[in-house]
């Protein structure tokens, strides 16, 4: 029997449309909107279209947000400024610097100096400590989405075997410990791993997160696994995930389209954050 498919469109529309009546809510009670500020350095393309959209989903749930768009030419110091004013201003209860930053910043100092109260991308070290110990923090929306994702199908993660590929500080990393906290047993590969292949066929739930495209086969999965693809490649004018898609949907017991999955979640996510924080 083909994979069963999570909509993650679908499922992160309910998860907007429930943002949108929590928010109308809140006005009406008398309470502040909740406002994002989102901060693009530089003319990246692929950045700018994760911004447009960022912007739009708030518009849509009704969340004040605000773009500053700063040229590449700009210092660092000027950047941690904006920063700085945004911390201070109270119509602004989440910032989001749209990441990669060209060349010449650096990552860590500018994310180091949002205020962790407002760090909805959940980036902040101190966030990523509290995480780590399971004290209530902003999770990091990709992961946040992905286990909204598991959640919706109802699995049990308890004692499961899963397999995470990819060990970034925001998506592999933040994945495995909070598959962690729901008591799986967690195995981290990446770039070095021995036998790839094989340490994901032992998965039960197998989440990938590497940005090749369609490096995850058939043969990789074993039969009725929930495999979750958050890879976004451009193969050509085609979107395209870490899954071979056609042919591991023969296999795989639930499986997440590219595009129409982890995506929209992780929008989703950031929505849940934002209202989070100004609460
Ligand atoms: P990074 O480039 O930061 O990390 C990629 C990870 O994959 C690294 O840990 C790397 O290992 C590992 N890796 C690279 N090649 C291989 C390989 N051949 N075999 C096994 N592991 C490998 O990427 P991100 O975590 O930021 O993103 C991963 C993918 O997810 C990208 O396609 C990105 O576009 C997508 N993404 C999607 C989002 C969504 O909303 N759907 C949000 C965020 C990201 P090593 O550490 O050894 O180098």
């Amino acid at each position: 029997m083909p994979a069963r498919i999570i909509d993650g469109k679908l499922l992160a529309k309910q998860i907007r449309d429930d943002l949108a009546q929590k928010i109308k809510a809140m006005v009406n009670a008398g309470n502040q909107q909740p406002g994002l500020a989102v901060v693009l350095v530089g003319n990246n393309p692929a950045s700018q279209l994760y911004v447009s959209m960022k912007q739009k989903a708030c518009a849509e749930v009704g969340i004040y947000s605000e773009e500053h768009r700063l040229p590449a030419s700009i210092s660092q110091e000027e950047l941690l400024a904006v920063i700085e004013r945004l911390n201070k201003d109270p119509k602004i209860h989440g910032i989001l610097v749209q990441l990669p930053l060209p060349e010449g910043f650096d990552e860590q100092v500018v994310i180091n100096h949002i205020k962790p109260e407002k760090d909805v991308d959940g980036f902040h070290p101190i966030n990523i400590g509290k995480l780590q110990t399971g004290q209530k923090t902003f999770v990091p929306c990709t992961p946040a989405g992905v286990m909204k994702m598991l959640d919706s199908i109802g699995i049990d993660l308890t004692g499961k075997k899963a397999v995470v590929v990819g060990r970034s500080n925001i998506v592999g990393k933040p994945v495995a410990q909070l598959l962690l906290q729901r008591n799986a047993t967690v195995t981290i590969c990446h770039s070095k791993t021995n036998n790839l292949a094989e340490e994901c066929r032992q998965a039960d739930v197998l989440v990938v997160a590497v940005g090749h495209p369609e490096l995850v086969k058939a043969d990789w999965v074993k039969p009725g696994a929930v495999v979750i693809d958050v890879g976004i490649s451009k193969v050509g004018s085609k979107t395209v995930g870490d899954v071979a898609f056609d042919e591991v949907k023969e296999v795989a017991g639930w499986l997440t389209p590219v595009p129409g999955g982890v995506g929209p979640m992780t929008i989703a996510m950031l929505l849940t954050n934002t209202v989070a924080a100004a609460n």
